[in-house]
């Protein structure tokens, strides 16, 4: 989808919302409607009359060059102040009367900021709260942002496989990481989606265990959460894999959780609620009596952002469209023991959900 099909898809949004234009100041959402990836920056939608959306990008003297060549398209506007601050000034000058905002990624300090820039006689009026609707715009992707993330989550899946003939026992997992991040810069990756987990032995039962100077044990799980950014796009897999011999326990967990995310993934598709997902995967884990170790949501949506929207939680009611690319992650942690997660990037489509990322999930032992 072209850049301005997509400015059109929010204005006519902002306009369902009774208002006239809309102001976009989550950079992610600058970025899938102008093309804009500096880090000061606004748009501003006019709702259309006719035809196009009129789009105007607000940045600052250092971006000159590079929002005319990334943001083509769209008039730029540059401002040696805050880019928000300078679309406030340019609505009062436009006599606009309602422009929407995202007051779902606006703070406080922001808003304030902003409505102080206006005239007194507009700052109560001027601003209408249209909810995160450009984010939710971004939860479907077209053919092109899910050809970028299918590049990115196969280089994910090499990477995986790069790694594992490097991983032994003694190595650290800031090492485990920094092979892997090396890789996947000399691959081609801009940069990582989100610091690389890597939690090996008792620190696996963290669902969030950064990669430390602990070393790699003789005997344990390792957990390999990691994602690659391509073109600005995130992707995101985890593989739990084991150095040495098993326990019984340990492989019955490993199986559990195994059977709880291909449960999920075979529950994904078009038109099922994102809750029915996350119970599909935890009636597994409560079959095994393993849910209480499971303590976080099955998945989230991944696109420019590593966590979007819609979100997999227990009792969540987001529809799945096609389209829409998620994470099914069910893990379990049991603390001071062990923990076991894997996660594979799914594509929602109107029959089921493709895996994006088909590294083997079968038992590893290093
Ligand atoms: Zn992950
Ligand atoms: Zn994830």
């Amino acid at each position: 989808m072209s850049l301005s099909a997509r400015r059109k898809r929010a204005a006519n949004a902002a306009k369902a919302a009774a208002t006239d234009a809309l102001l976009v100041t989550h950079l992610p959402d600058v970025r899938w409607l102008s093309g804009f990836t500096g880090s000061n920056a606004a748009l501003l939608l006019l709702a259309p009359k006719s035809g196009a959306a009129k789009a105007v990008l607000f940045t600052d003297g250092r971006y000159t060059a590079q929002a005319k060549a990334e943001a083509a398209g769209t008039r730029v506007v540059i401002a040696q102040k805050n880019a928000a601050v300078a679309a406030c000034e340019w609505l009062a000058e436009a006599k606009i009367k309602r422009c929407g905002f995202d007051d779902g990624n606006t703070t406080v300090a922001a808003l304030k900021q902003m409505r102080t820039s206006l005239p007194a006689k507009l700052r109560r009026g001027l601003f209408e709260p249209v909810g995160a609707l450009v984010s939710e715009l971004r939860w479907i992707k077209d053919a092109d942002e899910i050809a970028t993330m299918r590049r990115a989550a196969a280089l994910g899946c090499r990477l995986f496989d790069e790694i594992l003939g490097v991983m032994e026992p003694g190595m650290s997992e800031g090492t485990v990481a920094a092979e892997l991040e090396y890789r996947a810069r000399l691959a081609g990756a801009e940069a990582m989606s989100f610091p690389t987990i890597v939690a090996s032995g008792e620190r696996s039962a963290l669902p969030h265990g950064k990669a430390s100077a602990s070393k790699l044990p003789k005997r344990g799980f390792v957990t390999l959460d990691f994602g690659v950014v391509l073109d600005g796009y995130c992707s995101d897999m985890t593989r739990t894999v084991h150095i040495g011999k098993a326990t019984d326990e340990e492989r019955a967990v490993y199986e559990a959780v195994l059977s709880a995310q291909e449960a999920g993934v075979a529950a994904a598709r078009a038109g099922i609620s994102s809750g029915e997902v996350d119970e599909a995967a935890r009636s597994v884990l409560r079959a095994h009596n393993l849910d209480k170790w499971f303590t976080h949501s099955t998945g989230h949506g991944v696109g420019l952002e590593i966590h979007e929207g819609p979100r997999l939680a227990a009792k969540r009611n987001q529809q799945l469209k096609p389209g829409m690319v998620v994470t099914i992650e069910p893990g379990v942690y049991i603390p001071g023991k062990f923990g076991v997660r894997i996660e594979d990037m799914v594509l929602v489509t109107s029959h089921g959900a493709e895996i994006l990322t088909p590294s083997t999930k079968a038992w590893i032992q290093l």
